[in-house]
Order: structure tokens, then sequence, then C-alpha cells
């Protein structure tokens, strides 16, 4: 269970302190998935990253199943993270020297060398995300949709208990985007999904809808 009560974010620069998020609380259950429009600069990414454990809220708290990764020390967060989150964001981020298995079990690699179940499982996910004759291409030999997909493949290796994707179709041409679209359609059950999109088409695929408005989220 995810929960995140009372979030609020504000970013200091120089004499002038700019409130981002206000107040925002949100609560997803196992098998939750929710969907979050907004203009640009209205906070999204930001909310994300919190939610992530990637940046402290200047207020509030977030906790996935009872436990504080702002508690926790650096080292701890980055395991946290890496235990119970995966990402997708607009751009790939794969890595261009390794090929697509590689990239995708890279998540993995905190444990040592994959395992041979990993190792399956990579080949599994490749294969239900449409790219099992593209294991040994590097990214830069893959299109736009093909990248996408990849990274999300990455983003499930370690079946993270919150998936958070940031504009996942954004740079996709509308036939990729609906295949991603069909893909994060498709998530394992218990899995809790935050998607945020400026594509009407991807948000309305989630049965919860909300949109950022003053600095806060409301019910689409
Ligand atoms: P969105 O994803 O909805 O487009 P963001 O969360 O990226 O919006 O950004 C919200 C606002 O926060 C923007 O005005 C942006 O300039 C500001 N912002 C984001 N990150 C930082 C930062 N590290 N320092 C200062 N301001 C930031
Ligand atoms: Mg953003």
């Amino acid at each position: 269970m995810l929960e995140a009560r009372n979030i609020a974010k504000s970013y200091t620069a120089g004499p002038v302190s700019v409130g981002i998020l206000k107040d925002v609380s949100l609560t997803l259950a196992p098998g939750e998935a929710v969907s979050i429009m907004g203009p640009s600069g209205s906070g999204k990414s930001t909310l994300l990253y919190i939610l992530g454990g990637l940046e402290a809220p200047s207020a509030g708290t977030v906790t996935l199943d009872g436990e504080n990764p702002y508690a926790l020390d650096e080292a701890r967060q980055a395991a946290w993270r890496n235990r119970n989150i995966g990402f997708l964001f607009q751009d790939h981020c794969l890595l261009p020297q390794l090929s697509v298995l590689e990239n995708v079990l890279t998540p993995a690699l905190v444990d040592g060398t994959p395992s041979d179940d990993t190792q399956q499982r990579a080949r599994r996910l490749l294969d239900q995300v449409g790219l099992s004759n593209r294991l040994a291409h590097k990214p830069g030999e893959l299109s736009g949709g093909e990248k996408q997909r990849a990274a999300l493949a990455r983003a499930l290796i370690r079946q993270p208990a919150l998936l958070l994707c940031d504009e996942p179709t954004g740079n996709l041409d509308r036939k990729s985007a609906d295949t991603v679209a069909d893909l994060l359609s498709a998530l394992p059950k218990d899995m809790m999904v935050v998607v945020v999109t400026h594509s009407p088409d991807l948000a309305a695929r989630f049965p919860k809808r909300l949109e950022m408005h003053e600095s806060s989220l409301r019910v689409r």
C-alpha cells in the first residue's frame, strides 16, 4: 500500500521560495492504477520523484507498506528504490553500450550476477513486450517504440510494488504509443501504477483519473 499524506514541495532560489506542491495526498492499494494529467510545470514529475524516493518532500510523508524511504540513509534509500520502485521515463534512459537483454538485467545487478531465474524472467518480459528477437541489439539499433518497451521490461525486472511512469508515450508516434499503452493496461494485477501523461487516451485507460490543479490533486 502506498500512502502519501499532505505532501508539500517548494524550491528556494536565492530569496524566493516557489511552492510547487501543496497538500497532496494519494493512497493506492495493491492493484490500483491511476493516471495524472495537468499542465507542464504543474509539479507532476516532482510528485513522481517524491513518491519514488528520489526527492524528499518539504512537508508530509510517503510510506510504502508502512516504510518511509526518507527516514532511511542514502544507501538504504537507494536499496529501497531498487527493491520497490520501477521507473519509466519519457526518455528510455537505456545504456547505449549494453544490449537490450543486458539493459533489462541492470537493476538486478545489485544482487551480483543475475541468477538463471532472473535471466529467464528478463527474456520472458522481453517476449511479453514483443522484443524476443531483439535481445542482442543495442538501443541505437531500435526504434523509439522498441526502446520504450525495453525500458518497460527493465522497470519490471525486479517485480516492483509500484511502477511510476512519467509521460511514457510522450516521445512516441501514435502506433508505438498505443502499443506501450496496451502494455501498461495489462500489468500484473497486484502492481500499483501511477502514470503521468498528456495523452487523454492513455489517461482514460486507468480506473482512477486525477489531475494536478493549483498545486494539488483533484479527481478528473
Ligand atoms: P511537470 O512535470 O508537471 O511539468 P515539474 O514537476 O517538472 O512539472 O516542475 C514543476 C515546477 O518545479 C517547475 O516550475 C519547475 O521549474 C520547478 N522545479 C522542478 N525541479 C526543480 C529544482 N530542482 N529546482 C527548482 N525548481 C524546480
Ligand atoms: Mg514532467
